[in-house]
């Protein structure tokens, strides 16, 4: 199976073939694929000009959280099966227009504002890229009383210690560590990239709890057989006992698109959801 030709060259064309199975009831991956850190280099150096940042959408209303924000950038450094985010994603050097942190403070509590939300966040795809832009739009956020919700695939976190401790000068945020996966097997087989991520992941959680930032970790599991999930809940219980019982459970949504994704890539997920049936619960 050949993955979509992007526009990130170098990192992303030397993978060509890739495919989750479930081996045993657990997904295994068939071909190594690509090193997510310098993946994420090479789209910074298309989604950043110095402050500012790509971003596809500035601010739209969201019924997650009970109610956020969101404004949605271009560019990640995973390639999920499972993900909603399209040309963004794959096309970030064509999609979107830079903008300043000061100006998507402005639109995401303009937005804010007129629902009475209290809560912020930068979603749509990676918002750790780009840290200095990331960095200053929370330091606006922290002169307010509102949060801001930080949901990060975590692996550039992990691999850079500094990270967490300048996210800890902040007390208006909140990071959500999503796993893809419990294990390095099912990160690669989800993500496409070196199952090495997967440690990276784990070190962010490690690195926010060692640097007071409040976090919890999200996981994927449409794709794991239980007994992987206990296997992980030991996993984030030995960097941090509390880390287990604020697990959250994460399941694909099935739409139109990422359906498809999921049947190029060969993967079946075990649960999922279509988007009218989302248990609120997930909400
Ligand atoms: S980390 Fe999120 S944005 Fe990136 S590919 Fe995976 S699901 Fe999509």
């Amino acid at each position: 199976m050949t993955r979509e030709t992007l526009d990130v060259s170098g990192v992303l064309r030397r993978v060509s073939v890739v495919k989750g199975y479930i081996d045993g009831g657990r997904l295994a991956v068939a071909v190594m694929s690509f090193d997510s850190i310098r993946l994420a280099e090479e789209t910074e150096s298309l989604v950043t000009q110095g402050r500012l940042r790509k971003y596809y959408r500035t601010a739209r209303p969201g019924r997650w959280y009970g109610g956020i924000a969101s404004a949605d950038c271009c560019g990640c450094n995973l390639r999920c099966v499972f993900c909603w985010s399209g040309a963004p994603r794959d096309n970030p050097g064509q999609m979107g227009k830079f903008y300043t942190p000061e100006y998507i403070f402005k639109k995401l509590t303009a937005c804010a504002d007129k629902l009475g939300y209290s809560q912020l966040r930068v979603s749509g795809n990676e918002p750790t890229i780009g840290k200095e832009h990331l960095l200053e739009l929370l330091k606006l956020v922290d002169q307010t009383r509102r949060t801001f919700i930080l949901e990060t695939n975590g692996t550039l976190i992990g691999g850079d210690e500094d990270y967490a401790k300048r996210l800890s000068k902040f007390s208006r945020v909140h990071v959500r560590v999503s796993m893809k996966g419990t294990n390095q097997e099912e990160f690669a087989a989800l993500t496409g990239a070196n199952p090495e991520g997967f440690g990276l992941q784990l070190k962010a959680l490690e690195n926010l709890i060692n640097a007071n930032v409040p976090a919890h970790p999200a996981v994927m599991l449409s794709f794991s057989a239980e007994k992987s999930l206990e296997e992980f809940r030991d996993r984030v219980a030995a960097i941090d006992p509390r880390l287990a019982g604020e697990l959250e459970e994460e399941y694909v949504f099935l739409y139109t698109h990422v359906v498809e994704r999921l049947k190029r890539a060969g993967v079946s997920p075990r649960i999922a959801y279509s988007p009218g049936g989302i248990p609120s619960e997930l909400i």
